[in-house]
């Protein structure tokens, strides 16, 4: 067994999320809770109305449209609720008794957004890979003939499926990125709507950001909905108030600002990306020459950023399973619909962490 150097009080965290948070931005946090900007109060003191609050949420968009490449026509919004909120959110502002949406299936959360739209309108599974356990991505999309849109979640965070790219759909598309948003480059002028909640390569917990191409947002038809929507359920809300109808989760939004400068002295998401890959590589490598670990997903569809697999038998995992604790990896226990492992790579894992990871399987597996 290698010889770690473990540092119980900063324990290797593998966990989907809430994930782990590069120590400089804690740190910054920590002295921005204090004294933000030189104003005399802490960030979660400061008002939401405030000029320098105003600022930093003009620094964050920019930021984001700066590292995501977002078109101006995009608005950047931010909402409370999580990402599940969206789940409801875009149904009850885009579907409507005459309209339909079209859902791509490839795991729990995708089919969630599905079950909740149903509840607002004629919402559909057109592709699924349920057959296989979601052991793949879905294809050959049955499109309806005029859907408002086509729903899809781009990495599957439990089973560990991921789009390798976009899917093809002539109708608006809207993605839900929470767990590979800023992971990897991606197109954006190809969406009509993506979503992600905070707490893997966001930030925290208690924001979810919005990002959605006005040309969608003006194809909501208040005349097709039954209802007066609530208005915090309306996109309107957001877009007309710049976020700020009601008090925003300052500290969130603060959060994820201080990633994005993160993110910045990293190089930006290509180069991420390219660290990112290899992260994943290293592990797959592991996993792949060694019969004692069987990888979930098909090669093909496998998620840079959640690798899942489980071992021969319940035994070997309880034994994988303890003396990863004991070794400071912690997080990797995999979701509990799935079971097995789920080793979670989002930014702020280091090559250093996920060496010292990948040194552990093997050592594990050449000892059995
Ligand atoms: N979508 C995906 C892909 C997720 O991984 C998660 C949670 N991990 C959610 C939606 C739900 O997010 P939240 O808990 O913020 O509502």
């Amino acid at each position: 067994m290698t010889s770690l150097q473990i540092d119980h009080k900063h324990p290797y965290n593998f966990g989907a999320g809430p994930a782990k948070i590069p120590k400089v931005v804690l740190q910054k946090a920590s002295e921005d809770l204090m004294n933000f900007r030189g104003t005399g109060l802490g960030i979660g003191e400061l008002s939401h109305r405030s000029d320098e609050f105003l600022e930093l949420l003009e620094e964050i968009r920019s930021n984001l449209r700066e590292l995501m490449n977002i078109p101006k026509e995009y608005h950047i919004l931010f909402c409370t609720g999580g990402a599940t909120n969206q789940f409801s959110m875009i149904p009850m502002n885009f579907l409507g008794e005459k309209r339909t949406a079209d859902f791509i299936i490839n795991g729990i959360w995708s089919k969630k957004a599905l079950e909740e739209a149903k509840k607002f309108g004629n919402a559909q599974c057109i592709a699924s890979s349920a057959d296989n356990g979601f052991r793949t991505i879905p294809k050959d999309f049955n499109f309806s003939e005029a859907p408002s849109y086509v729903y899809f979640n781009s990495n599957e965070t439990i089973y560990g499926n991921q789009f390798q790219s976009e899917p093809i759909s002539p109708f608006p598309l809207i993605c839900d990125a929470s767990s590979d948003i800023l992971s990897r480059e991606i197109d954006v002028s190809k969406y009509a709507m993506i979503f992600a909640g905070a707490q893997k390569n966001l930030g925290i917990a208690g924001v979810t950001l919005i990002i959605m191409h006005e040309q969608f947002f003006n194809s909501i038809r208040k005349e097709d909905i039954p209802f007066s929507l609530p208005t915090l359920q309306s996109y309107e809300t957001y877009v007309k108030d710049n976020s700020l109808y009601n008090t925003p989760p300052v500290f969130c939004i603060y959060f994820l600002g201080e990633i994005l400068h993160w993110i910045k002295t990293k190089g930006g998401v290509r180069s991420l990306e390219s660290a990112n890959r290899e992260k994943a590589d290293l592990i797959y490598k592991i996993l792949d020459a060694s019969s004692l670990y069987k990888p979930y997903v098909d090669k093909n569809a496998r998620s840079m950023v959640n690798i899942t697999f489980t071992l021969s038998s319940e035994t070997l995992e309880k034994e994988l399973l303890t003396a990863a604790s004991q070794n400071g990896f912690l997080g990797i226990q995999g979701h509990r619909t799935v079971g097995g492992f789920r080793i979670s790579l989002y930014n702020s894992i280091t090559r250093e962490e996920t060496e010292a990871l990948a040194d552990f399987l093997k050592d594990f597996s050449n000892g059995r």
